[in-house]
């Protein structure tokens, strides 16, 4: 694909054409040669779109509260992409959109994209192609970004440090959901909410989460308290609540100067995951594979030490 290709593409993509937009993830997804022009063509376009990130564990309503959210913002007049991501089973792109029912009341919104991420091996894998999916979206104009990860171990993690504000959600009756954010969710969420609040032990659930955070440390100062609402995902109720709490972080991460702060952390975990993809990349190509494989037998000749041998071998990069 030429570079004016890739302009008319991007061209498009901005005038609200949803296969060009698939096309351009589908370009970040194969990792292929092309996607440095186009990371280029995206740039001077990126920074506007408000990215959400949505964790929580399997069964606690995610795809529900996404399709609810999305009907929130679309109700506002917003432009949503949304990234759907599972890093547990990587080839699930057409699986995971399945199950998403709910999703299809918006595949006729022209305002609305959603899409599942798969890796398809690609080196850098979900932490390179997420950003990079994130990047099309924002360049293409759509005012918010959610992206939905199930939240085991790493995941919310890459979530957190991809997105503005990350909301953790919980559901009552998930005896191990508070378990699992004692586990690190309690520090990386900007807001929680109790979903299924329709069901029955959902005061306990509030309960025992106001009970963890206030036993628990916050690195990025008192100033924010992290609201908890309850929705119920599968009518839309508390939706109005939730979008008053991310419209509060909003402000909050404007007024402290954090928001551009989180965008610069972001932007630096960008460039180390590609370099690092790269390096590893060059190193398991031909000629990277003959000198690793030369300074392997010295070191394990005892010639050299691995140390001397790792830089020798990261020198010429
Ligand atoms: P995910 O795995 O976290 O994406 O969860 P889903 O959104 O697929 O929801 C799992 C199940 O819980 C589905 O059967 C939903 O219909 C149901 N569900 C989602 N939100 C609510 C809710 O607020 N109340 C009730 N009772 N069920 C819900």
């Amino acid at each position: 694909m030429t570079i004016t290709d890739l302009a008319s593409l991007v061209e498009q993509a901005r005038a609200g054409r949803v296969r060009a937009v698939a096309r351009l993830i589908s370009l970040v997804e194969d990792d292929g040669p092309e996607l440095r022009s186009l990371s280029a063509e995206l740039a001077p376009l990126t920074g506007r779109a408000r990215v959400l990130g949505l964790t929580g564990p399997p069964g606690v309503g995610k795809s529900t509260s996404t399709s609810m959210l999305v009907s929130a913002f679309r109700a506002r007049d917003l432009r949503v992409g949304v990234l759907a991501i599972d890093p547990s089973s990587p080839f699930s792109g057409g699986a995971l959109l399945g199950d998403r029912i709910r999703m299809h009341d918006h595949t006729v919104d022209a305002g609305v994209f959603i899409r599942s991420m798969a890796t398809r091996g690609a080196l850098g894998g979900l932490a390179t192609a997420t950003p990079q999916a994130v990047r099309v979206l924002d360049a293409a104009g759509f005012d918010v970004v959610l992206v939905e990860t199930v939240g085991v171990g790493q995941s919310e993690m890459d979530v957190v440090a991809l997105a503005d504000t990350t909301v953790v959600l919980l559901a009552p009756g998930m005896g191990d959901g508070i378990q699992a954010a004692k586990a690190g969710i309690l520090e990386v969420a900007d807001v929680f909410v109790v979903n299924k609040a329709d069901r029955d032990g959902v005061d306990q659930t509030v309960r025992d989460l106001r009970h963890a955070l206030s036993l628990g440390r916050r690195e990025l100062g008192p100033s924010w308290r992290q609201p908890i609402v309850r929705t119920v995902a599968t009518t839309g109720e508390g939706a109005d609540e939730l979008l008053a709490a991310l419209d509060g972080h909003h402000e909050w991460l404007v007024a402290q100067g954090e928001l551009e702060a989180r965008r610069v952390r972001r932007a630096s975990r960008e460039i180390e995951a590609i370099a690092v993809a790269s390096l590893r990349a060059r190193l398991g190509g031909v000629r990277g594979g003959e000198v690793l494989s030369g300074l392997a037998k010295q070191v394990a000749a005892g010639e050299t030490d691995p140390y001397t041998a790792a830089d020798q071998l990261t020198k010429g990069f």
